[in-house]
C-alpha cells in the first residue's frame, strides 16, 4: 500500500494548488480526483465566462493568459490542465475516494480502486456535485436537470428555469437567444443581488419588454410530462413545458465530511469546523481547502480567495 506525507482529495483548482505547494515543500503527495482534471469546471455551462479576471484565478503566480480579461471556461480548463502536465503533478484521475479513517497518527484512505495511507489528508472536494433538490413530484423526470450546459439544446422549446442567481440568469438569456420560450420561476420578489452587474440590465430589460416571462414569489408545485404547476402570488398556474432547469444551487457532500469525523455547525449553514490560520479541522492532520469550507454558504469562497488555503496547509504540515 502506498504511503504519502499528504493525500489531497479533489483535483479542482484548489486541490491542484495544494499539490503544487506540497511539491514545492518537498512533501510526498498524491491528488485523487473522481473525474477529469478540474471536473467541476468541466461540468460548468459551455459558454460560461468567469466573473474574475484571469490573474485572480492564477495558481502559484503561473500566468493565466486569456483573450478577454475574464476568461472563458475552455481557457480555464486548458490553464489548469497545463499546470498539471507541465509541473508533472501527481494526480490519479477517475478514482473516487470512498472513506478516510484515522488510525493512530495515520490516515487510511480507501477509493473505489485502491487503498493508501498518509500522515495528512486535505479535503478539497468543492460543492458542485450535489444540487439542492426541489422535492416535488416529477423532479426525477428526464426533462428535469440541475445542471445547464448548451443553449442550443433548448432551441424552440418551452423551458422553465428555476432560480434567481448567475447560473439561472445566464441560462435564461442564452436559451432565449437561441429561440427558447423561457419562463423564469423565482422564489423571491426580484432578480438576485449577486447577479453580475453587466448582466443585470440585460435580464431586467428582457423581462420588462416581455421576451422572458418572470414569475416572482413563485415556486414549482408539480412537474408533469408536458406541463408544470407553479404557485404564484396570484394563485396556482399551469404552464405548458418541455424542459425544467432547476438551477437552485449546490451543496458540499456533508455525509462524506461527517463520516471522516469533521464537526459541522448545528445551524442551517452547516459550516465545517477548522482553524482559519492552518485550515486544520477538529481532526488533527485533516485539513479543508477551497469552497467546501463554506458549508451551505456557497457564495463565500471561490478560487480567488481560497487559493491561499494551499499555502496555509502545507506550511502547517511542514512545521508539524
Ligand atoms: C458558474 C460558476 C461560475 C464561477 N465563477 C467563478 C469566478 O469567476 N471566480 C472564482 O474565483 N470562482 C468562480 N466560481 C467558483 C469556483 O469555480 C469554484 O468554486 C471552484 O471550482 C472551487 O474550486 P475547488 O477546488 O474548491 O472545488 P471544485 O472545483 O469543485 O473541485 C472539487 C473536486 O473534487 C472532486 N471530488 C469530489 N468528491 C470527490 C471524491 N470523493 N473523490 C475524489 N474526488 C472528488 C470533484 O470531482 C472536483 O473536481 C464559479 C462557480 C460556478 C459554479
Amino acid at each position: 500500500m502506498s504511503h504519502y506525507d499528504v493525500v489531497i482529495i479533489g483535483g479542482g483548482p484548489i486541490g491542484i494548488a495544494c499539490g503544487l505547494e506540497a511539491k514545492k515543500k518537498g512533501l510526498t503527495y498524491l491528488i485523487i480526483e473522481k473525474g477529469p482534471i478540474v471536473n467541476s469546471l468541466y461540468n460548468y455551462p459551455k459558454n460560461m465566462q468567469f466573473f474574475s479576471t484571469s490573474e485572480r484565478l492564477e495558481l502559484d503566480n503561473i500566468p493565466f493568459i486569456s483573450i478577454e480579461a475574464k476568461p472563458k471556461k475552455s481557457e480555464a480548463l486548458e490553464y489548469y490542465r497545463r499546470i498539471v502536465s507541465s509541473n508533472e503533478i501527481a494526480i490519479h484521475l477517475f478514482e473516487k475516494v470512498k472513506s478516510v479513517v484515522k488510525v493512530n497518527t495515520n490516515f487510511d484512505i480507501t477509493t473505489d480502486i485502491n487503498s493508501y495511507t498518509a500522515n495528512h489528508v486535505v479535503v478539497a472536494t468543492g460543492f458542485y456535485d450535489l444540487p439542492n433538490t426541489l422535492n416535488v413530484t416529477g423532479e426525477d423526470l428526464p426533462k428535469v436537470s440541475h445542471y445547464y450546459n448548451d443553449p442550443h439544446y433548448y432551441a424552440n422549446q418551452k423551458v422553465a428555469i428555476l432560480g434567481a442567481s448567475n447560473s439561472a440568469i445566464d441560462a435564461a438569456l442564452e436559451c432565449w437567444r437561441k429561440g427558447a420560450e423561457v419562463s423564469l420561476i423565482i422564489r423571491g420578489p426580484e432578480i438576485g443581488h449577486r447577479v453580475k452587474y453587466w448582466v443585470r440590465p440585460d435580464i431586467i430589460n428582457r423581462i420588462e419588454e416581455g421576451s422572458i416571462t418572470a414569475y416572482y414569489n413563485s415556486t414549482v408545485q408539480e412537474i408533469n410530462e408536458t406541463s408544470i404547476i407553479i404557485n404564484t402570488s396570484k394563485g396556482k398556474t399551469t404552464l405548458e413545458n418541455d424542459f425544467v432547469l432547476a438551477l437552485t444551487g449546490y451543496k458540499p457532500n456533508f455525509d462524506f465530511l461527517i463520516n471522516m469525523g469533521i464537526t459541522l455547525s448545528e445551524d442551517e449553514k452547516r459550516l465545517p469546523q477548522y482553524n482559519p490560520e492552518t485550515m486544520e479541522t477538529n481532526i488533527e492532520g485533516l485539513y479543508l481547502a477551497g469552497v467546501v469550507c463554506g458549508g451551505m454558504e456557497t457564495h463565500k469562497w471561490f478560487i480567488e480567495n481560497s487559493r491561499i488555503h494551499a499555502k496555509l496547509i502545507m506550511k502547517d504540515i511542514v512545521q508539524s
